[in-house]
């Protein structure tokens, strides 16, 4: 099941692994920056004995040079408070939903499907493209020679099969297994299909008496 680790990433995206916490180390720094720039509007002064020994107490006055708002700086301030929460919040939010996938990757490995899926028909070649032969050849099937000047049979759309060169029989008779691979084709992906809505239910029907709430998505769920 180590698959499904990636699956949650998948399903949630690598980039918000990324962005939130980055959100965040950029509005501390941009309100480091900031804070380092900003003149403070006031500074504490503590209280002293004059030379004629009249106490002053402790008071607050704005530095020299000081202005009554320090406008990029503070703005900056805002921006980093603003962008600082919204990182958290996201951050929460990812929690969360990782929370739930394991949650639910938990649940899906106490559910047995009682439904499974076909096995895929074996794939039939079709030589749809014809040459002539160039030297004597023997059929990649049969083994029956291909005489130089004689037409042969070959595929070109899957590696697997290029190379291989099939005599007259063979083409016509591939031709024939092949369409019926396409129908089994077509009934292997009806009950593919079938099986999967039939796991989408099951797995519904189990959330929901599990967890007495509904099932967003649950087609997400279902390995096909
Ligand atoms: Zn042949």
């Amino acid at each position: 099941m180590k698959r499904h680790r990636f699956y949650i990433i998948n399903q949630i995206g690598l980039h918000q692994f990324i962005l939130s916490p980055m959100l965040i180390i950029l509005s501390i720094a941009i309100f480091l920056f900031s804070q380092t720039n900003l003149i403070p509007s006031s500074v504490h002064v503590s209280g002293y004995t004059r030379s004629n020994g009249t106490y002053v107490n402790s008071y607050n006055r704005r530095p020299p040079g000081s202005v009554e708002h320090d406008k990029p700086y503070q703005i900056l301030n805002y921006i980093s408070f603003g962008s600082f929460v919204l990182g958290i919040i996201w951050l929460v939010l990812l929690i969360r939903e990782i929370h739930r996938s394991n949650h639910i990757d938990l649940f899906l490995k106490t559910i047995i499907w009682r439904s499974n899926y076909p096995t895929r028909p074996s794939f039939v070649p079709l030589p749809e493209f014809y040459k002539k032969a160039r030297k004597d050849w023997y059929c990649s099937r049969c083994s029956s020679l291909i005489k130089i000047g004689m037409l042969y049979y070959h595929c070109e759309y899957s590696s697997k099969y290029i190379g291989n060169r099939y005599c007259n029989k063979c083409y016509e008779e591939l031709k024939v297994l092949y369409k019926e691979y396409l129908i089994k084709l077509d009934e292997y992906y009806k009950e593919c299909n079938f099986v999967a809505n039939d796991r989408i239910n099951q797995l519904s029907e189990a959330y929901r008496k599990k967890f007495k709430e509904e099932l967003t998505s649950p087609e997400n769920y279902i390995s096909r």
